[in-house]
């Protein structure tokens, strides 16, 4: 038999945790001949919700699941991690800045990207979920120089399933049928989804739409503000969503990328596409072995270069506010 991954889950407690936890344990995660040790890492006030969780996972009596451990402590937590999934974050409250938002989220990120530095298994791959997730991922990954950068990444997957699903819907076509569609930039209301180069049945989707306008007015807006459309419709934000958006980029980023398709990831910027080197920005990759690549060589037009570009000075802008802070 083989060994167990070890797969630390942060915020565990939480709406995302609860949707995302009972898929690692059935083998969704990482295949469904590979067993898995939970490690759940929560704060001390979300510690009993965790445990109910895990007495849940046991009623499940899931054939993958080897163990589960729940602690409040990230040196615990990380502790010969392979995988871990950092989805706990401090929220925006109402009436609170920027500078709040990023200074309270460095005192989670920070102290966990130490912990993974000085705990994680030698493998260890890293993906944030908890907003702001690229510059949480930039936090955790400056207090962790001993582990390699590209182990740190950020979560815009959910907004790459988004994008193909409008578009999708807008052409008639199966989302099976969408290939090569790119994220770039910041998990946030900037983020540019860029079909110029994405194919829908192998035709290019742009030519494919050939409106300008629906792009620009429609399914840009609608892909960035998906997210703020379900917390009015549900009353409640999108947890399941969320979570298959984390198992899809763990899964894409251990098993590969199909060939002739690529994924969008959060990743440190190599300088490609002149994203400044360093920010964790969103950028194609194709994925293979447990590692991935940029795709190289893409024409970027002038209608993706002006949205790229809005999208990395905003995260050069948070990048410049947590270093001001003493945060990375
Ligand atoms: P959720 O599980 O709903 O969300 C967790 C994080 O994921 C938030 O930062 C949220 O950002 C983010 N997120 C990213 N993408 C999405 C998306 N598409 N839709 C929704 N959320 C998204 O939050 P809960 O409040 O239910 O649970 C958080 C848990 O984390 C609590 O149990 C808390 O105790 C715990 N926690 C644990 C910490 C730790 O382990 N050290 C530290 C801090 C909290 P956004 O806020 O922008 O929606």
């Amino acid at each position: 038999t083989r060994t167990p991954v070890n797969v630390t889950v942060t915020g565990a407690a939480g709406q995302i945790g609860y949707a995302l936890l009972f898929r690692i344990a059935s083998g969704h995660l990482l295949g469904a001949d590979v067993p898995v040790k939970l490690r759940l890492l929560e704060i001390p006030q979300g510690l009993k919700a965790a445990a109910g969780t895990a007495m849940e996972l046991d009623d499940c009596a899931f054939p993958l699941l080897s163990g589960i451990e729940i602690t409040d402590d990230p040196n615990v937590a990380f502790d010969g991690a392979n995988v871990a999934l950092l989805v706990g974050a401090r929220p925006r409250t109402k009436g609170m800045e920027r500078g709040d938002l990023l200074a309270a989220n460095g005192g989670i990120f920070k102290p966990q990207g130490k912990a993974i530095n000085d705990h994680a298994a030698d493998d260890i791959k890293v993906l944030v979920v908890g907003n702001p997730a690229n510059t949480n991922a930039l936090i955790a990954r400056s207090a962790a120089p001993d582990v390699p950068a590209e182990r740190f990444t950020a979560m815009t997957r959910l907004d790459h399933n988004r994008a193909i699903s409008q578009l999708a819907a807008k052409t008639g076509s199966a989302v099976s049928d969408i290939k090569r569609l790119t994220i770039w930039g910041n998990h946030s209301a900037t983020q540019y989804p860029d079909i110029f180069h994405a194919e829908i049945a192998g035709k290019n989707a742009a030519e494919t739409v050939n409106d300008e306008v629906w792009l620009a007015d429609t399914f840009i807006p609608t892909v960035a503000k998906r997210g703020a459309a379900i917390i009015e419709a549900r009353g409640a934000s999108s947890a399941a969503s969320a979570a298959n958006a984390a198992i899809d980029h763990v899964h894409t980023w251990v098993n590969g990328t199909a060939a002739g398709d690529w994924t969008s990831m959060g990743i440190p910027s190599d300088g490609s596409y002149g994203v400044p080197e360093g920010l964790i920005s969103s950028f194609p990759v194709t994925t293979k072995d447990g590692a991935y690549e940029i795709v190289q060589g893409l024409e970027i037009n002038d209608f993706s270069r002006a949205r790229i570009d809005a999208s990395v000075k905003e995260l050069a802008e948070e990048r410049d506010a947590v270093r001001e802070l003493g945060l990375i």
